[in-house]
């Protein structure tokens, strides 16, 4: 029988800080405190208002699935045939157009980023179509990156052509894990041989850059299950790897109920899987970046990271440092420089405010000048590990007392031995690092009732 093996010695600070939910803090603050008082009106105002000189990128969601993987927490839906997707790709077109159109000028774009869902669902003249439209309204730079979230399940020789063609260069792979009884209770089954043939065939298409989603904390997965899969995909090279933990939040997500709870592994075996698996891929030449990415040495990710610019957006870890993001479709987020945008989630709700002639906003956050010292020490500690809290402090011209708490807080954390505290200098060790999403929760000042939707810190 499998087992998980006990978590190393020396290392018992996952028990402190086992029970706590926190964000990934791909934003601050986190979509659970965006509100409707960002209206499409805000939104058409904010948009009108962004200068010509900046960089932006471009988020499109596909929110249709052939199939339900039961670990999924995306905004997505099955559709088994077409025509829900063509309607939404009518409508999604419609929304370029709309967007493009309130601003003053065609902006600049360096990252557009299809997610999902399975954006590879669409049929490959109507992807092929929306690169174009996509530039016909942007002046999308040469050199600019263009990623694609894939299902290696259903992905077909005609889609990668297409993807090709459009100048597409990042592909991110869902792989998840290879165990057979894993993928049986995660209702994804995908062979080594699908994701291989995938890859394969991206790579001859000219799409260089591979980056592998894994995920550890899934029912029956083991540290023997998580090596095994690691393995498997170290034969393929990808450039890069995201490996996140299942957040199990059934309340929220019903078909997370098909999970039974008692195959889960544990706190413990939870942090033993996460850390074999960036054992293995350090010791196989990956760099880590952040809390959980591993790069290729080469990855100019690695480079963000020496050179302290790299940043985090709803994606992860990236080099994108645009100063907006503009979101289409269902659920999609955009960030500007006045705050958060979200669209409707339900897909029929937005194809109607869209065929009505209106942004399909539902809410936002106009961010304060507080949100914005709090935001970057948050992206700074999950970027660099590291955070001269007092350095950034006086950039935003803000007064000692306002970070009063957090420093209270940070104190703790010392004490506890989860970071170095030094004046204001804020360091974590690799062996502390998994917790960084609490060390940035002591900047958060929102941090309250809204805990129990996010995932376990470990
Ligand atoms: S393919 Fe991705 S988005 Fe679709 S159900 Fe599975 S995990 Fe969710």
């Amino acid at each position: 029988m499998k087992t998980n093996p006990p978590t190393p010695p020396g290392n018992e600070l996952w028990k402190l800080y086992y029970e706590e939910r926190l964000p990934r803090y791909t934003s601050y603050p986190t979509a659970p405190h965006f509100t409707p008082a960002v209206s499409q009106r805000t939104y058409g105002e904010w948009l009108a208002a962004i200068p010509a000189s900046v960089k932006a990128s471009l988020y499109l969601h596909i929110p249709f699935c052939r199939s339900m993987c039961w670990y999924c927490g995306c905004h997505t839906t099955v559709a088994q045939r077409d025509p829900p997707i063509l309607d939404y790709i009518a409508v999604l077109r419609r929304e370029i157009d709309m967007v493009a159109g309130k601003l003053a000028q065609p902006l600049s774009v360096r990252h557009v980023h299809f997610g999902g869902g399975t954006p590879t669902i669409l049929d490959p003249r109507d992807f092929a179509d929306l690169v174009a439209r996509l530039r016909e309204r942007f002046s999308i730079e040469p050199d600019a990156e263009i990623a694609v979230e894939i299902d290696p399940r259903t992905l077909t020789p005609a889609m990668i052509a297409a993807l090709g063609e459009a100048g597409v260069n990042r592909a991110s792979l869902g792989v998840q894990s290879f165990d057979p009884a894993v993928q049986r209770a995660i209702n994804r089954v995908q062979s080594m041989e699908q994701t291989a043939n995938a890859v394969a065939g991206l790579r001859a298409a000219g799409i260089r850059h591979i980056n592998f989603d894994l995920i550890y904390g899934l029912p029956h997965q083991t540290v023997e299950s998580c090596l095994a899969t690691v393995a498997e995909c170290l034969a393929l090279r990808p450039d890069r790897f995201a490996v996140f933990g299942y957040a199990h939040v059934p309340t929220f997500k019903k078909h997370q109920r098909k999970i039974a709870e008692a195959d889960l592994p544990d706190g413990a075996a939870r942090h033993a899987q996460t850390e074999a698996i960036a054992r293995a891929l350090v010791a196989a030449g990956y760099r880590r970046i952040g809390l959980d990415h591993f790069a290729l040495p080469e990855d100019e990710l690695v480079q963000a990271q020496a050179n302290g610019n790299l940043h985090r957006n709803f994606q992860g870890y990236t080099t994108d440092a645009s100063d907006v993001l503009i979101g289409f479709g269902a659920s999609a987020i955009g960030q500007l420089p006045q705050g958060y945008v979200q669209n409707e989630p339900i897909i029929l709700r937005y194809a109607e405010r869209i065929r009505d002639g209106e942004l399909a906003t539902a809410k936002g956050y106009p961010l304060t000048a507080e949100d914005r010292l709090r935001a970057e020490l948050i992206e700074r500690i999950m970027c660099d590990m590291q955070v001269d809290v007092a350095r950034i402090r006086r950039r935003h011209h803000a007064a000692p007392e306002m970070l009063a708490a957090s420093m209270q807080r940070l104190q703790a954390l010392a004490d506890d031995g989860v970071i170095d505290l030094e004046g204001n200098v804020v360091r974590m060790s690799e062996r502390s690092r998994f917790l960084v999403r609490t060390v940035a929760s002591a900047f958060d000042a929102y941090l309250g009732n809204t805990a129990r939707t996010f995932s376990r810190a470990v």
